[in-house]
């Protein structure tokens, strides 16, 4: 079959880690038998460079005309000095709103070989961790009214309706179907009349749901929760600020931010990415981990191509080498093989 990948590397570290999720896309092409046109689309500081704006019409375009879409990261000090509309940060936050993905997959899972780069005791991650935290993505306190008032007040507007909890909470359950049939909802009612709306909108929704077992807890209690009791969790289901800060811990539960991959999905399109940042402190150097991106592309194949055989074949391949023992940088501990960004790409590629 034939099939369209849009690929925008951005900045930092993006170019590298995408370069390794489309030498893993191609070997895919070939041993299966696809073909791939992959078409390149500037995103971020490279954009603002290049076009003007962090978001090209350009790239949209060829986001909407494509089959799946992956992003390396964007940003870096290059372009920290601008401001609002014009930073890099912006170009992610618009094709998000633009392809109107509204929901946040982002899955944390200890990988057996990984459970001693985890900082977490290993009687703590016990048998094993596999959590996935469903974040709205479109709505919240960073689309909100901002602003600063002209005696210097600084203020940032955090909102909800019913509809956009509606939708966000349908995809948590959802997601918990496939899974353990457990939904952990997390707000702060207790202050916030945003996150009141939100819990009696996810009870509702919930009614819709009677296998999956549904509980509520304040974001500051899951915080801790995730430290002391992280096996507790399968889905956590949680609004946007929320979501980000929790799902950047519960990565450095698995080891690295390096390792872990995410979609963005909407009725229509998909997209998917690293967790982590651009990391200008160690782009070019070729000690990035590229998994993250590599595993970003097998959630492509699995939830926006339909190609579940490709999806397992890419994690199987990951699964493989970290077995062998070889790691990158940030995930290298002793009597362990110490590789580059681009030999584990290569190595991922070959176990395929
Ligand atoms: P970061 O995720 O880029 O880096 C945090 C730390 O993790 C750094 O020490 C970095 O070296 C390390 N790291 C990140 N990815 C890694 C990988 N694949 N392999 C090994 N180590 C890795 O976060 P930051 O430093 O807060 O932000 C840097 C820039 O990235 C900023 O401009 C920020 O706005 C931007 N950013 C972009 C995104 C995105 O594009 N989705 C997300 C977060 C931050």
């Amino acid at each position: 079959m034939e099939y369209k990948i849009a690929i925008m590397p951005g900045d930092g570290i993006g170019k590298e880690i995408s370069e390794g999720a489309v030498s893993v896309i191609k070997k895919i092409g070939k041993k299966y038998n696809h073909e791939f046109n992959i078409n390149y689309a500037d995103i971020g500081g490279v954009a603002i460079d290049n076009h003007g704006t962090p978001l090209p019409k350009e790239t949209i375009e060829i986001c909407k005309d494509s089959d799946g879409i992956i992003l390396g990261a964007v940003g870096g000090p290059k372009w920290d000095h601008l401001k609002g509309e014009d930073r890099p940060e912006k170009g992610l936050l618009n094709i998000r709103k633009e392809l109107g993905l509204y929901t946040n997959l982002r899955p944390a899972i200890v990988y057996e070989p990984l459970k001693n780069a985890s900082p977490l005791k290993t009687e703590i991650i016990g048998e094993g961790l596999d959590i996935c935290i469903v974040r709205e993505l479109t709505g919240g306190i960073y689309f909100g009214e901002k602003g600063v008032r002209e005696d210097g007040t600084a203020y940032d507007i955090l909102s909800y309706n019913a509809e956009e909890i509606k939708r966000i909470a349908i995809k948590g359950f959802e997601t918990a179907m496939k899974r353990d049939k457990k939904v952990t909802s997390v707000d702060k009612s207790n202050v916030l009349e945003s996150s009141r709306l939100w819990r009696k909108t996810v009870i509702e929704i919930s009614k819709d749901y009677p296998e999956v077992e549904l509980n509520h807890m304040y974001v500051d209690n899951a915080a801790m929760q995730l430290l002391i009791n992280p096996t507790q969790f399968d889905v956590i289901l949680t609004m946007n600020m929320f979501g980000d800060i929790l799902s950047d811990e519960a990565s450095m539960i698995t080891g690295s931010i390096g390792m872990l991959p995410s979609a963005s999905i909407g009725e229509k399109y998909g997209l998917y990415e690293p967790i982590h940042g651009s990391a200008p402190d160690i782009a070019g150097q070729d000690i990035a981990n590229p998994i993250a991106t590599i595993l970003s592309a097998a959630m492509m194949f699995k939830y926006s191509m339909g190609l579940v055989e490709e999806g397992v074949a890419i994690e199987k391949a990951v699964e493989k080498v970290l077995n062998d023992g070889m790691r990158t940088k940030d995930i290298y501990t002793d009597s362990t093989k110490l590789v580059g960004t681009k030999e584990m790409v290569s190595s991922i590629v070959e176990n395929i």
